[in-house]
């Protein structure tokens, strides 16, 4: 890898070019043209904001998986497109910056191919955690994370051996509901809960932090990247956004990575890993101007998606790509108007009160069980 970096550009195919983590990509490559080439983009959709790319960065290839392409373009249409993209010859590394299930075939499709994965795209893990870093070994791919979090834990775990951590703490803003009665919070409208106060994401990540099931992925993400046992990960509540995550080793040493919120310096490193290189774009921290550093724990009982997450985690099989794939729908209700805040909970309990238990050791029995639980959500949004 450090040769690649002083020679020539690396290759970077970026799935979901056009939503809040891609286009915080391309302002990375921007600064680094001579370091960072995107051959391959690819979006759902929003055709003019991706033709805009494509005029700037004149790929190789670009995909979109529904909408239709300008007339001559040469773009690929279809959700294959991904795969394509992932796959194509010229990248080096796959940025997956896709939201939801939609993004594992091509996470997987990138890692038998020997590819580095630079994952933005949690959902890929917590759907399928084990095939996916059993296909990186037998590939002899590499997954490394773009979540602010894990971006954390990866430079704090950095020349450790495993055997000498005890303990990760993940970090979380709390949300725009941090500190709202519990009662209030069920009826919290859609405005409400795209109004976070420390990030700007997509709107699914942004309903997830507000219910906390972004949390729960995250600590399911975190169980499959560093291989830590589900009663060695905790969460904590910091509400800005500093301290992106610690890790206590065995000695009782802890150590934290800080920084700005910005999303920009965990792409960087996820595309430099192991190295680092001098990037001028992200915003400096100044201890002094941030202030004081806040934790309180977290409310289990005003946010019982993160319970629901983590438990599902802890059982395993399909429970947690049962768990993903009826958070998605519920999410995805909600921003419709057909779900309110508080049935979204309510929807994820019932769909793993039914399909939990099915089996899930295969990538089919994974995603036929987030299938099932699609099916379940969406045939009871009308009761
Ligand atoms: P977004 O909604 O802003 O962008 C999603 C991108 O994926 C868009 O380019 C969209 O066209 C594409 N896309 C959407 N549905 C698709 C589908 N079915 N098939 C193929 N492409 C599809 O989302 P985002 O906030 O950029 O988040 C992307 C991923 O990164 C998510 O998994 C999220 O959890 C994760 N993430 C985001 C942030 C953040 O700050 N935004 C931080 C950490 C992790
Ligand atoms: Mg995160």
């Amino acid at each position: 890898m450090v040769s690649d970096l002083t020679r020539r550009p690396i290759g970077v195919s970026l799935l979901g070019s056009t939503g809040s983590i891609g286009t915080s990509a391309l302002r990375v490559f921007a600064r680094h043209p001579e370091r960072f080439v995107p051959v391959a983009l690819t979006a759902n959709g929003r055709i003019d904001a991706l033709a805009e790319q494509v005029a700037t960065w004149k790929p190789a290839y670009v995909g979109v998986v529904s909408g239709e392409p300008p007339v001559g373009s040469g773009w690929h249409r279809g959700p294959a497109c991904l795969v394509e993209a992932a796959t194509h010859p010229d990248a080096q590394v796959v940025l997956n910056a896709v939201v939801g299930a939609a993004g594992l075939h091509a996470t997987l499709a990138a890692l038998r191919a020997g590819r580095k994965v630079a994952l933005a795209n949690k959902e890929t893990l917590v759907v399928a955690g084990e095939v996916v870093m059993a296909t990186a070994r037998a590939g002899g791919g590499d997954v490394v994370p773009v979540d602010s979090e894990h971006s954390a834990i990866l430079q704090c775990l950095a020349g450790r051996r495993p055997d000498e951590v005890r303990r990760l703490i993940i970090t979380a803003s709390g949300g725009p509901f941090r500190t709202w009665p519990t009662a209030r919070i069920s009826d919290a409208t859609v405005e409400d809960a795209l109004n976070h106060p420390t990030w700007r994401m997509g709107s699914k990540i942004t309903i997830d932090s507000a219910t906390l099931a972004n949390k729960a992925l995250e600590v399911i993400e975190a169980h499959h990247l560093f291989g830590v046992p589900y009663d060695r990960i905790e969460v904590v509540v910091h509400p800005q956004s500093i301290v992106h995550s610690f890790v206590e080793f065995i000695d009782g040493s802890v150590v934290a990575q800080l920084g700005v919120p910005s999303m920009e310096l965990p792409i960087l490193y996820a595309l430099t890993h192991p190295e680092r290189i001098e990037d001028s774009g992200v915003p400096r921290y100044d201890p002094v101007a941030a202030g004081s550093l806040h934790f309180e724990p977290v409310r289990r009982d005003a946010f019982p998606t993160l319970t629901l997450g983590i438990d599902a985690g802890r059982a395993g099989g399909a429970a947690p790509a049962v768990f993903n794939a009826a958070n998605e729908e519920a999410v995805a209700a909600f921003l419709e108007g057909t779900l309110t805040f508080g049935q979204i909970p309510e929807r994820i309990a019932g769909a793993l009160e039914a399909l939990a238990d099915r089996p899930g050791r295969t990538l089919e029995e994974l995603l036929e069980a987030d299938a099932e639980a699609r099916r379940h959500v969406q045939s009871r949004l009308s009761c």
